[in-house]
């Protein structure tokens, strides 16, 4: 079984022949149809987010279940999955009060060993899951059944980006009709959270990103204004747009820790930041405090858009299926999985929305 080996940071991942180990009763094996390239994997391979190798790398997949565990109870073979970066296991302490997205499960998964090198070594899967790859081997809290007919590389961009980007909007800000939004870095995620906006029916969407290409899209997919930071100053623009106020909802969807105090600079007095982009692990946030105390601003993190896999993935196949959710236009780039470390390099250099393996 082919997959792309994280072996250390700055370090090409290398394509492996891996020998599975055997599941446990509560893993499902799942043939990989489509697993997108996400920042999150770049962050690993830069170092920006510490991970012990070896580990198969990606998070963010689409396939079908070929075997399963004797105490499998959610899916069977056959099924089409997409994978879940956090699993939801359904009777933690989180998944019990609604917040799977901090299932506790997390932990075992990524720990546990999947695969065997050539040399004897075992190797990880990255958040439990490690995409790229032809096969993998999962719990079951790990995938999320779904019915559709939307090719694999759609459904995989549910895995991670969509369903954080739309999350973070109806589920974590919770935006509605006529809010105003200012969306910062239209990358996947960015993407995702412009149309969720548009979807909540927000009154004004402000997509903000130096690149001329991605403004294009996100007006394509129901930003109102768009802004070019390296040709207008931004925080004059939004005020321009909201009446002096400032956005109800900033999105920071860049990971960078100056971003989130720029992001408070756009929100109005009683407004929210909401941190998507991870930033680096040794970084830190810096607020100036007596505005932030004085305006009663909030800044929030969104994780996993706060979705609840098990009904919000099959929510937004429903609205992609019906047409109000674009995901063919966040699929840029189509390659295969030798082609990993060039998808990388295309996400570094800003040249993709979304990379996805097939
Ligand atoms: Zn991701
Ligand atoms: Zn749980």
């Amino acid at each position: 079984m082919r997959a792309a080996l994280f072996v250390g940071v700055d370090q090409a991942l290398e394509i492996t022949d891996l020998t599975p180990l055997d599941p446990g009763p509560s893993d499902v094996v799942v043939e990989v149809g489509a697993s997108g390239v996400c920042h999150s994997d770049l962050s690993v391979v830069n170092g920006g987010r510490p991970l012990a190798g070896p580990a198969v790398l990606g998070h963010e997949a689409a396939g079908t279940v070929v075997a399963v565990g004797s105490e499998v109870r959610l899916v069977s073979p056959g099924d089409r999955v997409i994978t879940t970066f956090i699993p939801a296991c359904g009777r933690c302490y989180w998944c019990l009060r609604g917040q799977s997205n901090l299932c506790e499960l997390a932990f075992d998964v990524a720990a546990t060993p999947r695969e065997m090198l050539p040399d004897g070594r075992t190797a990880t899967a990255f958040l439990g899951l490690g995409t790229f790859a032809e096969q993998i081997t999962v719990h079951e809290a790990s995938v999320v059944p779904v019915h559709s007919d939307l090719p694999d590389d759609q459904l995989a961009l549910l895995g991670c980006g969509v369903t954080t980007g739309v999350g973070a909007v109806l589920r974590t800000a919770q935006v509605r009709p006529g809010d105003t939004v200012a969306v910062i870095g239209c990358g996947g995620v960015g993407q995702a959270v412009v149309q969720g906006a548009a979807l909540a029916a927000a009154g004004r969407v402000i997509a903000v990103d130096p690149v001329a290409w991605k403004r294009d899209v996100a007006l394509r997919l129901g930003a109102t204004h768009v802004v070019d930071p390296a040709a207008e100053d931004v925080r004059e623009a939004v005020l321009a747009l909201t009446d002096g106020r400032g956005v109800d909802h900033a999105f920071e969807v860049t990971g960078s820790p100056t971003v989130v105090s720029e992001a408070l600079d756009l929100t109005r007095r009683g407004g929210e930041v909401l941190v998507l982009g991870m930033p680096r692990f040794d970084s830190e946030i810096s607020i100036p405090a007596l505005p932030f105390f004085a305006t009663g601003k909030r800044v929030v993190v969104s994780k996993y858009g706060d979705a609840q896999v098990r009904t919000d993935i099959p929510t937004i196949v429903g609205l992609a299926e019906s047409g109000r959710l674009d995901l063919a236009a966040l699929v840029t780039r189509r390659v295969s999985l030798d082609d990993v470390n060039e998808a990388l390099r295309a996400m570094t250099d800003g040249e993709v929305i979304r990379s996805v393996i097939v």
